[in-house]
């Protein structure tokens, strides 16, 4: 089975940057059945940190009597 990835430029889906989704990246996807990537780096960042903050936002609420 011949799997070459090659690099490839992706636009952000908030058109903020373009990145570059590496060949290793794309290995790492495709193993674990993953569509590529629409958001930036910097924009997956603040997603992960925005969905922690509601996570931990629902942990003080549950923890309020
Ligand atoms: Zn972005």
């Amino acid at each position: 089975m011949d799997n070459e990835f090659q690099d490839i430029g992706l636009t952000c889906v908030r058109r903020c940057s373009t990145f570059t989704w590496t060949a290793s990246q794309q290995e790492f996807f495709s193993r674990k059945g993953l569509v590529q990537p629409r958001r930036c780096p910097a924009c997956r960042a603040i997603r992960r940190q925005e969905h922690e903050q509601a996570n931990e936002h629902e942990r003080e609420a549950a923890g309020q009597p």
